[in-house]
């Protein structure tokens, strides 16, 4: 329990104080925090390795581009026969068959001639990755007009089931093809190779 000491106005004559702020060098904004400004106004940060990066990047591309080049080499492989189209992870690219692949590998390289190292170099830069129809979407009438209809017209159970029913029967009957597209799943060089029919050294003969 404390007992408040009276303390009056008048009385309260008030010390005049300094508050510390860091100015930003360029734009003389202060800051309390001496980081924030040298951040304010900073274009480029430092990078562990020595390099300059983007302030708002931790890494430089440098930095990032080798951190996700190792984590990708770390993934397994998918299992691949030899189907196309193959995909590239990091991008909207797909390789429709042999020869768009060798021709991509290829014009990486910049070479006529295309060896095993051209396609695993292609495959690590370019992230080649496996591709999958994703199935088309089933049609559900509850979500296709929830935003429409007003608040006291339910439908049923019955009318929802018949309606989802009939359209989906529809969709199905059309057989539209659904698009492909790039999963995470990287394919091993060897077997690119062998669809491609170049030779991986020191797989000669076969085990
Ligand atoms: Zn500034
Ligand atoms: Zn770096």
């Amino acid at each position: 329990m404390s007992t408040t000491k009276e303390l009056r106005y008048e009385d309260a004559t008030p010390k005049l104080v300094t508050v510390e702020r860091y100015a930003c060098c360029e734009c003389g904004v202060a800051h309390t925090d001496e980081r924030m400004a040298r951040w304010c106004c900073a274009t480029s940060m430092p990078c562990k390795c020595g390099g300059r990066t983007s302030k708002h990047y931790t890494f430089c591309d440098n930095c990032r581009s080798k951190q996700g080049l190792a984590e990708w080499l770390a993934l397994e492989f998918a299992p691949w026969d030899g189907e196309f189209p193959v995909g590239e992870w990091n991008g909207d690219e797909f390789h429709w068959d042999e020869d768009d692949l060798r021709e991509a590998s290829c014009d990486a390289a910049e070479s006529d001639e295309l060896t095993y190292e051209m396609i695993a170099d292609f495959c690590d830069s370019h992230r080649v990755c496996k591709c999958v129809r994703e199935p088309l979407p089933k049609f559900e009438v509850e979500n296709f007009l929830c935003d429409h209809l007003p608040d006291e017209c339910d439908m049923t159970r019955e009318q929802v089931e018949r309606i989802d029913l009939a359209v989906n029967a529809i969709l199905a009957a059309e057989q539209f093809p659904a698009a492909w597209t790039h999963i995470k799943r990287r394919i091993d060089p060897r077997a690119i190779a062998a669809a491609l029919g170049v030779e991986v050294p020191g797989e000669k003969g076969g085990a």
